[in-house]
């Protein structure tokens, strides 16, 4: 027959969960376990309080512009950061600012180029008022 945790759930029903080894009660309940339990706690509720957070900065936005490339590529360095210090952690700091310079160097570029192209065209603009071309056609000389 399969044991089950000897303490009382918040709302006073039985615990249903399974003991731990040879002790009466579930991780959850265990009085040793306290300490532990109140540890992932609150490491949960930090966790879940800053995944809110970043929800409410940068919610995602899709990945069909430069924007919204950049909102989740930053939204992706936050949960970076928020990691605890680990070889992982900065490989996928590498993985993140990697197309995050890319893209920031690329669209540094669009907007040189865009303005070379507004400078262009006034350009062009400017000497074709400056010497317009003949109003009048070229006499036509008959045979
Ligand atoms: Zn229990």
């Amino acid at each position: 027959m399969s044991r089950t945790c000897t303490a009382r759930t918040g709302d006073g029903r039985p615990c249903r969960a399974t003991p731990q080894g040879d002790r009466p009660f579930c991780r959850l309940h265990d009085p040793a376990q306290a300490e532990a339990v109140a540890a992932a706690r609150r490491l949960g509720g930090a966790h879940r309080r800053r995944r809110r957070a970043t929800d409410e900065l940068e919610p995602f936005r899709g990945l069909r512009d430069v924007a919204a490339f950049q909102a989740f590529l930053e939204l992706a360095a936050r949960d970076v950061i928020a990691m605890e210090s680990s070889p992982a952690r900065v490989r996928l700091a590498v993985a993140v600012v990697t197309p995050a310079t890319r893209l920031l160097e690329r669209s540094d570029l669009a907007a040189r180029i865009a303005r070379l192209e507004v400078q262009l065209a006034q350009l062009a603009d400017r000497s074709e008022r400056a010497a317009p071309p003949d109003a009048d056609p070229p006499e036509r000389v008959d045979p």
